[in-house]
């Protein structure tokens, strides 16, 4: 099997029934990891897979939407299993959230911090970051599969990032779509639909899954809406699709 995606949760900034918040399942033959664990995946995650299979946890940045079920599995982990140092990549603010919500993160979990450009290996897989722009230190994800298949995830970002360098031609690009239209937007640091598809059309990648739709959104609007910048294939995110990269 080569690299996947699983989504496990998609929902930008709060969740909705049935629509966790942001959280991806990525696995190839030896290896998974669960890239950001926002409120309700870290239920969906169990559905796909034993907690004891899991390798590592990387956390795209400190909003609470993208890493609070963290919280969950340090407790099943630690406590339920008797699995310490469960390795967590993660900007050093979100480092010390955790710390504060929790009686402490050794020997539990791990902490690798995130330095743009540096890359690190978890199993087979070979993972890259950039900072985007964003209110707080937050870094866009490049992951390379073990056949060379790679993987994008922008994490949230304003319509200033671009992954054109960073991501060149990568073969599956996950960007946030927070709202559907650059008026329902404003000047918030998030991408309206067209944003992302011209993220997308500008860095040459092959197929574009939108997520981080705000709920209430119209997934078929933001499809439309980015297809008609982007010439590739594009879908939105759902709790459950898998996608090979
Ligand atoms: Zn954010």
């Amino acid at each position: 099997m080569s690299l996947s995606l699983t989504v496990l949760g998609c929902s930008g900034s709060f969740a909705a029934p049935d629509r966790p918040c942001s959280g991806y399942l990525l696995r190839s033959d030896t290896t998974a990891v669960v890239m950001d664990l926002g409120p309700g995946t870290f239920a969906e995650l169990q559905r796909h897979i034993a907690v004891t299979d899991l390798d590592a946890v990387v956390l795209s940045h400190a909003h609470p939407d993208h890493w609070v079920d963290l919280t969950g599995l340090r407790v099943m982990t630690h406590y339920e299993l008797g699995i310490d140092h469960v390795e967590v990549w993660g900007t050093e603010e979100n480092r010390g959230m955790v710390a504060a919500l929790c009686t402490s993160i050794e020997p539990a979990l791990r902490w690798n911090r995130l330095v743009e450009g540096a890359p690190f290996t978890i199993g087979d897989l070979t993972f890259r970051t950039a900072r985007t722009e964003h209110y707080v230190e937050t870094h866009a994800v490049l992951v390379t599969g073990p056949g060379g298949e790679r993987l994008v995830y922008s994490s949230d970002t304003g319509p200033g990032w671009s992954m054109d360098e960073f991501a060149h031609g990568a073969d599956l690009a996950l960007v946030e779509s927070s709202y559907a239209t650059a008026e329902q937007l404003g000047d918030v640091l998030h991408l309206a639909a067209a944003h992302a598809g011209a993220l997308a059309a500008s860095a040459g990648v092959k197929r574009l899954v939108l997520t981080h739709l705000v709920p209430g959104g119209d997934a078929d609007e933001h499809v439309a809406l980015a297809s008609a910048v982007f010439a590739g294939p594009v879908v939105a995110a759902r709790p459950g699709a898998v996608y090979t990269v």
